[in-house]
């Protein structure tokens, strides 16, 4: 029979699983089940057993200790899914889960809330039995501002690196997260290489003549060829992606050479990418489009990405850089983040940086317009002669100009229902109008009914 106590419920991140298996269990399989809490980001199980005893041996010339093994108990562990994240043997003694990251041998993958189960595997058990001890360490999600890029190339389209070399050179950019959108090219999670601090993310570049939207957060948003020929083949092929989860952003709808010449209100998508490469005309065009569609009573979110190919005068990776206050760095919480409006489009990885709020509000998000509140602003890297202004539905105002580079707080009355956001411009070169180094999100004062 087994016996195992209780989860001990004194700190709700730290669990700790007793387990005893009888000599005559020897060859089974046992499952044991724990509970993984919501919004976790990684998981730590360690375990321990008497693996070795330790004999002793009376000879004429002394006291000998051997040491023989006498318990074998193997790893696996099952998510609430049914399906096995991962398996070890004996070898390992602790293993990490995360969306991440996991140790060799696991799956890397959300810790979905749910019954898990420790897969136990009694290969060797001594003849009086074997106590083991399961630890479970859960660290809790908890919010921070990752940078990325969400459009970039390599030499499955029509850029020069390949996705390890790209990935590296994200790392060496300082960004925490990076998503492959190759023309026409969709790639699996499973294809991406792992490399430490970045979190990788499939994408497609959906590239019509009419047209460019990436697809972003899963490995096949649609299926059969890319090609359409009508409007009806073309929404077949983005209500597709958006039931399976795809992220839909409309590639820079004024580029000269491929603008987005489908009618965006016949297509769904979740972001629109005002600010694709060195910021130019069609980035301000673009700019303008969306402010129609917030003044319209839209709520779109934007995004921006380098729509990197190789390092040239103008064009960089990271350049511009996607902010985002996510709730992990896993895949899943970078992706709502965007969704959801949570962030910012800065310059480059090295900022400016913005964080904006209005109470428990943070951008993306909506509240009721009251009459007295205020937006607050804290800015990181800002520049002499930066200027930062509030945009609303009717008004672009002018805040303040940065009188040295750093740190400014500030505080803006929200005066309308609507929306307020910001934008940073700045002389990027002498003699060259000043140009915008960071536009956020807009937090949405909603009329109240
Ligand atoms: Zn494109
Ligand atoms: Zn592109």
């Amino acid at each position: 029979m087994t016996t195992n106590t209780p989860q001990k419920k004194s700190d709700p991140h730290r669990v700790s699983i007793d387990i005893f298996i009888e000599h005559a269990q020897e060859g089974d399989y046992i499952t044991l089940p724990f509970e993984m809490p919501p919004g976790m980001e990684m998981l730590h199980l360690s375990y321990a057993y008497a693996r070795y005893a330790h004999p002793e041996t009376q000879t004429e010339s002394g006291l000998f200790t051997g040491r023989v093994g006498v318990n074998i108990i193997d790893l696996g562990l099952i998510g609430p899914d049914g399906e096995q994240v991962g398996a070890s043997g004996s070898d390992k003694r602790d293993i990490s889960i995360s969306e991440t990251w996991a140790t060799p041998g696991y799956r890397a993958v959300p810790l979905a809330p749910g019954t898990w189960q420790i897969l136990i595997g009694a290969y060797q058990v001594a003849p009086q039995g074997v106590r083991v001890t399961y630890e479970l360490e859960f660290t809790p999600k908890a919010m921070r501002l990752l940078k990325g890029d969400l459009h970039t190339h390599t030499l499955a389209s029509d850029g020069i690196l390949t996705l390890e070399e790209l990935g590296q050179h994200a790392r060496r950019h300082g960004l925490d997260f990076l998503a492959i959108t190759d023309h026409n090219q969709m790639i699996s999670k499973d294809a991406l290489p792992a490399i430490p601090g970045l979190t990788m993310i499939p994408g497609v570049e959906w590239s019509h003549y009419l047209g460019h939207a990436n697809f972003v957060g899963v490995d096949r948003p649609f299926d059969g060829p890319y090609f359409t020929n009508n409007l009806e083949e073309t929404q077949k092929v983005f209500t597709t992606a958006r039931e399976r989860g795809a992220l839909i952003t409309l590639n820079h709808p004024f580029e000269e050479s491929c603008p987005f010449a489908f009618d965006m209100d016949a297509l769904p998508f979740d972001v629109l990418e005002v600010w694709n490469g060195p910021m130019r005309e069609s980035n301000l065009r673009a700019m303008a489009l969306w402010q129609g569609l917030l003044a319209g009573g839209k709520k779109v979110p934007i995004c921006g990405g380098s729509d990197y190919h190789r390092d040239r005068l103008f064009q960089i990776l990271g350049g511009p850089t996607m902010c985002v206050y996510a709730q992990s760095s896993g895949m899943t919480d970078i992706l709502a983040a965007v969704r959801g409006g949570r962030g910012f489009i800065t310059f480059s990885p090295e900022g400016p940086l913005l964080n904006m709020w209005c109470g428990e509000a943070l951008m993306g998000d909506s509240l009721d317009f009251k009459v007295g509140q205020s937006l607050s602003l804290d800015f990181k890297g800002l520049q002499q002669g930066d200027v930062v202004k509030a945009i609303t539905p009717e008004a672009i105002v002018d805040i303040f100009t940065a009188p040295t580079a750093g740190e400014y707080r500030c505080e803006v009355p929200v005066t309308a229902p609507g929306f307020m956001r910001v934008e940073v411009w700045r002389v990027f070169l002498p003699g060259i109008p000043p140009l915008p180094a960071l536009l956020s999100n807009p937090i949405y004062f909603d009329q109240a009914a």
